[in-house]
Order: C-alpha cells, then structure tokens, then sequence
C-alpha cells in the first residue's frame, strides 16, 4: 500500500498558478531585490543550498538557471527551475527553518544572494515584492504538503493516542508529512517487528530520512525537525508572548510589525483553541467562515514576516516577577528575558471526572473537532459534550460526515448558552439530537473506545450505547497555573487586569508605581494579559485579536518609562 500524503487546510485561499507559485520578477522589481544582496556568479553543478540546510540563503536568478530538486533515497525528483527574475525559498525562508530540499545550479550565469535578515528587510518594506513573495513562499509550502515533499515520516494506528497527537502537531505547524498506516500496510508491521519496534514505541516518527523516534514528544519532533530557532539567551527581549492562540498572535504581529524586539512561546501548535475549530462563522471579514487552522496558519506566517521569533513546543513553565527584566522559564538552561511580557495562554477544557479518561484521549476522546478528527468518525455516531458555541459548531461539523450526532447537556437546553444560529441549525439538523440533564457516566473498551454509558440527572436512568466517538467541548479553565501565583488572579484563576485591580490587591501585590496599571496590565508592571485567561474577557476570536493588538499599544508605554 503506498503511504498516503496528508493535506491539511490550506493556509491561504485562492487558486494555486503555476505563475502565482513561480512568479518572474520584473526588471524594476528584480533590481530592487538586487540591490539588497550580494551578486555572485555560478556554474553549473554549483549546489546552492540543501536540504536539511539548517540555514539556507534566499536566491534571486539574475542569469542562468537553478533547478529545485527533492533528494530521496532513491534519487532525485525535480520540484521546480526558476530563470532568470524567479527566485528560491519557500515559508522556511520566513521561519528561518531547516531546508526541505536543494537547490542546484543546473546552466552558469549569476545569481544574487540574500540571508534571511535582508529578505525579511524587503518583504517589510516593499509591499509590491512582499505580497509576490509571501504568496508564492505559502503556494509553494501547501504544494509541498500535497505531494509529501517532507522531511518526516510518520508511522502510526488509529489505535494509538499517540498518531492523532503527531499528526495534529506537524499538521497545525504547516510542516509536510508522509502517513503510513500500519493497520492498512502489512508489510511495514513486518518491518518494524524485525526492528523490535513495539506497539508502545507507535508512532515512529522518521526525520530528515535519518533518526527514527518512538513514540517521540512534540518537542523531541521540534528539536529533530529543526521547527525552532536558537536565541541568543544573553538578550533582553523587549517583549514575550506566551501562547500562540488569537490573542498572542495579534499581539507578536503588532508588536513585531512596530520594531519591537519579540520572542513568542507556545507549548503545542500555533491556532491555541480557535486552531481547533472547523469553521468560524462569526469573526469580521469571513462572511462564508473561515477554519481555525486558516486564520491562525496565516497570522503565523504574519508575525514571521515582520520578524517575531517563535518557539514552538516550549512551555512556559514559571514567571520570574520579582525583578525586571523579567524572566520566563522554558525548559532550557537559561530563561528568557524581557522588558514586558503579553499572558496570553487562554483556556483549556475542563475534564469531566470519569475513571479512565486519559486511557481514551486520541483514541474516542478528542478535544477538538476539525478535519482530522471528522476523517476519524465518518458513519459513526458521535456524542458532542457541551452546551457553548464551540460544542454547537463541532455538532453541526460533524453532522456533515457522522451517522448520528448526540449532544449532552448538563442543562435543560441550549438556549443560555450557544448562539441562536447554533441553535437552529442543530434543531434542524436531521442528524443531530440533543439530550438535555445528560451526562457520561462510564467509558469502555480495551485499546480504544468502545462503549459508553450515559445518565439522565432528572430520571437518574443510564443508557449504554456502543458509540466510540467523544467530543469533549464543555467549560473552559484558566492556563494559569505556570504563573506560581505571581499574578492577582479572580476566584476561577483568571487574571485580574486594569480597573479590576482593586486598591488591596495592588498593596497586596507591592505595585511599585504611583500610576495605575493601564488597561490589560496584570499586578506587575509591563506584564498584560489577553484573551481567553483575562477575567471578563468574552471568550471570542474577535475580541482576544483586539485585545493582543490594545496591549502593545501600552507596551510601547512601558517601555518608554
Ligand atoms: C472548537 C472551538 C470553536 C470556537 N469557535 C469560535 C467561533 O466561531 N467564534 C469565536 O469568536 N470564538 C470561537 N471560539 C473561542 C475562541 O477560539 C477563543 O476565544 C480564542 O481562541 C481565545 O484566544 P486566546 O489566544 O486568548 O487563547 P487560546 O486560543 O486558548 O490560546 C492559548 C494558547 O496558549 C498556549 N499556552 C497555554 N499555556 C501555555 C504555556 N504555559 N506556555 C506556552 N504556551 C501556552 C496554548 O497551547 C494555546 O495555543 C471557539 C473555541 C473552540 C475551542
């Protein structure tokens, strides 16, 4: 069985050219770009960059022509030649990530050679080439996705946790992978029994052609597929985000687009929950919707072309706020260190209390309900759990490919708690039916589930039913507990911000200055929170967009203090 290539949602919309990918640079356009790089004469057989490249130059073909090429183990497979007025890279030029594949001289003539810091230089200064290259650098990572052109392997079952997981993670970062099913290909099993691969070492994550992983972390995949960039940790950064969601997002994009010096840290995937949507209706601009891994997969490639640094798969795992700089533990040697800090780690769903919760995550609960999961479920039935907007919209979503949709509430209906265009729809949506005062009781089965059990709260009845899908979308909680209370925080572990500071709290939490804190401004000066794990924020796309966007307005504040 050949391995099958995994598509994610396209990053940008639109019809995909061979001249939008491959574009030539006008005279006027090509000078502009040469004038910023140094000018170098090449012969034919000349390797420019390759793959793995940690560091891979941008080049511009001012005469000659370069061939693009895949290196496989059995050989080579030709991607692209670009002539003259084309140009190399895709968004690894952007994110400063290790090459997917070399760049060879194939007829003499010249070329000009640009490092990334004078190609991120142009696309922030000249709109008329930024727009030609960000689009032709996103056309040609989605064509690389499509035809697997990765540097990773992924080996995995539906019946392990740990597949879903991977191939969520390299999915949402926008990184190429090549899926091979070991419940539909025999002989790959075969291959990793020789190797004594067991099924606790499942996935096998192959990267770069070279290190094979069992069972590997996120951040053993980040450190192995070279996903980060390293930071000069004697540095002072003037600001660092924590959380990639919305609201992180908007606040490295403002902040990175008006000079700051930002480093944004995120523990999984950039998107935060909005990446786990299907499809968001409501947020201004997107009047046929727009899916979460989209949005966030756009504002990504946003913040890296105005030049914020992003880590990917680190955790923010302690706030240092006795003393400024202020320093933020992430799992290495040094923390990071910064002038402001932005909080935005938003929320996470709660989970219910039942037995054996964790044995079934990824393999019949799952906490988002996007492409993946849907490819998981289809003519099964499902049971949705939760009353709010994002628990309607993944009904409605799955609806499209399931049997049979069943959403449980706690509550007697819907009505407080989701949007009414939710709620039509799901009233009249054949598929879909609700059981309100219901909640789960029991999860069966051995390596995945199997069967659950459900009880009514006004009857005190319990039903099982042999469903094998749970989706679990109810009542979100703070990700404050990184913080070790060094924040004011409200009584559900949000934090306080602004005016919601009362005087006590500030004498409380020494407040060194004789000024108030500014809006969005936590109990430590220069450190904001936004989004999701405010107090009183309201819990949407939009209003964490405005206000990562609001905080770095008074972040410049700060820093001039
Ligand atoms: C399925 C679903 C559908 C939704 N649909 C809509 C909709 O249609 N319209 C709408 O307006 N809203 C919708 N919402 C709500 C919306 O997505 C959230 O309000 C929004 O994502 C909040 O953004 P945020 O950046 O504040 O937080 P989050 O999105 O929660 O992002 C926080 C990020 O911080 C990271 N993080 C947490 N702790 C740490 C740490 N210690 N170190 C590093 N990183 C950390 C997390 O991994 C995460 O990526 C939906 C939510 C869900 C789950």
């Amino acid at each position: 069985m050949a391995p099958s290539t995994q598509t994610p949602p396209l990053p940008l919309s639109g019809k995909s050219s061979a001249e939008r990918m491959f574009p030539t640079l006008t005279p006027a356009q090509l000078a502009r770009v040469v004038a910023h790089g140094h000018r170098r004469p090449t012969r034919r057989g000349d390797i420019l960059f390759e793959a793995g490249d940690a560091v891979s130059p941008f080049f511009v073909v001012i005469a000659g022509q370069v061939e693009i090429v895949r290196p496989s183990a059995t050989g080579e497979e030709l991607v692209a030649v670009h002539g003259p007025g084309q140009f190399t890279g895709e968004v690894n030029m952007l994110s400063g990530r290790r090459s997917l594949l070399r760049a060879r001289v194939s007829e003499s003539g010249e070329v000009s050679e640009l490092d990334r810091d004078r190609l991120l230089a142009i696309v922030q200064t000249d709109s008329e080439i930024s727009e030609i290259l960000m689009r032709a650098f996103i056309l040609r990572r989605v064509e690389l996705i499509s035809r697997g052109f990765g540097d990773a392997i992924v080996i995995g079952s539906s019946h392990c946790s740990g597949t879903l997981r991977v191939k969520e993670f390299l999915t949402r970062n926008v990184h190429p992978f090549t899926y091979i099913d070991l419940d539909r290909d025999a002989d790959v099993q075969t291959l990793l029994d020789r190797f004594h691969v067991g099924p606790a070492d499942v996935p096998v994550v192959v990267c770069r052609g070279e290190i094979v992983l069992r069972n590997p972390s996120n951040q053993e995949i980040a450190a192995c597929l070279g996903l980060n960039v390293t930071l000069d940790s004697s540095l002072v950064h003037d600001l660092v985000v924590v959380g990639a969601g919305p609201a992180g997002l908007a606040a490295a994009v403002y902040a990175a687009s008006e000079g700051l010096d930002v480093v944004m840290v995120e523990k999984e995937s950039p998107g935060g929950q909005a990446g786990s949507s299907s499809k968001i209706e409501n947020y201004l601009g997107f009047p046929t919707g727009i899916s979460g891994q989209a949005l966030s997969g756009r504002a990504f490639a946003q913040a890296q072309k105005f030049g914020a640094h992003v880590l990917i798969a680190k955790d923010a795992a302690g706030l240092g706020c006795e003393h400024r700089p202020y320093s933020i533990e992430i799992g290495e040697p040094l923390p990071l260190r910064a002038r402001c800090v932005v909080i935005a780690s938003g929320a996470e769903y709660r989970k219910p209390e039942l037995k054996n919760l964790s044995h079934f995550e990824g393999v019949g609960v799952y906490y988002a309900a996007t492409f993946m999961e849907a490819q998981l479920c289809v003519d099964d039935e499902v049971v949705v759990i939760g009353g709010g907007n994002s628990a309607g919209q993944a009904a409605v979503f799955l609806a499209q490919t399931a049997k049979r949709v069943h959403i449980l509430v706690r509550s007697g209906g819907l009505a407080k708690t989701m949007s009414r265009y939710l709620v039509r729809r799901i009233e009249e949506h054949p598929k879909v039916e609700l059981h309100p005062f219901t909640e789960v009781c029991a999860l069966e089965g051995e390596t995945r589930l199997e069967r659950l059990r459900w009880r009514n709260s006004r009857t005190g009845e319990t039903e099982s039913r042999s469903i094998r899908h749970v989706f679990i979308l109810a009542g979100a909680i703070a990700a404050t507990q990184w913080l070790n209370g060094c924040l004011a925080l409200d009584e559900k572990d949000f934090l306080k911000t602004g005016a919601d500071l009362s005087q006590d709290e500030l004498a409380r939490e020494k407040w060194p200055l004789a000024r108030a804190p500014y809006l969005l401004e936590t109990s430590r000066p220069g450190v904001f929170a936004v989004g999701d794990v405010r107090a009183g924020n309201v819990k949407r796309v939009a209003s964490a967009v405005g206000e990562g966007s609001i905080a770095v307005s008074f972040v410049h504040r700060v820093l001039a203090e």
